[in-house]
C-alpha cells in the first residue's frame, strides 16, 4: 500500500504514521526527518535546508523530491510506504506523480487529517512542555510564532493538495480531533473498506 498523510503542522501525522509502520509493516517517509537527518550530518543538503527549515519555510521542491525517490528505491519501500510531509506543494506532487510512474508504483489512497487550528497550537504548547520535561532538546522550528508561520505556509501551499487528490478520486478524510486510539480506528475502517473495494 502506497499512501500519503496530508494535514497541518501537529495534526498527529507522524504518531498515526508510527502506528501504521507498527500495524502493516510498511515504512513511514517523513521528508522532515530526512531533513533533520541531513543536517545533523551535516550534507551538502543540510546545510542548505537548515536555514530555510528554521524560519518555517519549504526547502526546495528538487532537494526534498530527490531525497524521496532515492529513498523510495530501498528494499523495504518494496510493499509500499507512508509518505509523512510530502508532497507538500503542488509542484512535488506532480513530481510525485512522475517518480511514481517512473518506478510503475500507484498511489491508493491520500489521508486528510483535519483539524482544528486552535486546537494545534494548544497541542504544540503542550509538546514543547513534554519535551522540555524529558529533557529533550525543543526543535527550532517549534515555538508558537514560527508555527503559526508553518500554518500559513501550510495554507498557501500544501491545502491545495485537497482539491489536486479530491479529483482524481484518491482523498479520504479522517477526523483528527478524536482521540488518538479513535482516529487510529477510523484510519483502519478506512483501510479495510479500500481493501473490500
Ligand atoms: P511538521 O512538524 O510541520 O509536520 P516536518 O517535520 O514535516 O514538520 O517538517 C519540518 C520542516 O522541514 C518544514 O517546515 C520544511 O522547512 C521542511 N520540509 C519537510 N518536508 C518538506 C517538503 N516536502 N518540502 C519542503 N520542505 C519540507
Amino acid at each position: 500500500m502506497i499512501l500519503i498523510f496530508l494535514g497541518p503542522p501537529g495534526a498527529g501525522k507522524g504518531t498515526q504514521a508510527q502506528r501504521i509502520v507498527e500495524k502493516f509493516g510498511i515504512p513511514q517517509l517523513s521528508t522532515g526527518d530526512m531533513l533533520r537527518e541531513a543536517v545533523a550530518a551535516g550534507t551538502e543538503i543540510g546545510k542548505k535546508a537548515k536555514a530555510v527549515m528554521d524560519t518555517g519555510n519549504l526547502v526546495s521542491d528538487e532537494i526534498v523530491a530527490g531525497i524521496v525517490s532515492e529513498r523510495l528505491d530501498q528494499l523495504d519501500c518494496k510493499p509500499g510506504f507512508l509518505l509523512d510531509g510530502f508532497p507538500r506543494t503542488l509542484v512535488q506532487a506532480e513530481m510525485l506523480d512522475s517518480i511514481l510512474a517512473e518506478k510503475k508504483r500507484e498511489l491508493d489512497v491520500v489521508l486528510e487529517l483535519k483539524v482544528d487550528e486552535e486546537a494545534l497550537v494548544f497541542r504544540l504548547n503542550n509538546r514543547i512542555a513534554e519535551t522540555i520535561a524529558a529533557g529533550n532538546e525543543v526543535r527550532a522550528d517549534d515555538n508558537e510564532e514560527t508555527f503559526r508561520h508553518r500554518l500559513s505556509v501550510y495554507h498557501e501551499q500544501t491545502a491545495p493538495l485537497i482539491p489536486f487528490y479530491e479529483k482524481k478520486g484518491l482523498l479520504k478524510e479522517v477526523n483528527g480531533m478524536a482521540s488518538i486510539e479513535d482516529v487510529s480506528d477510523q484510519i483502519h475502517t478506512l483501510f479495510a473498506e479500500l481493501e473490500n473495494a
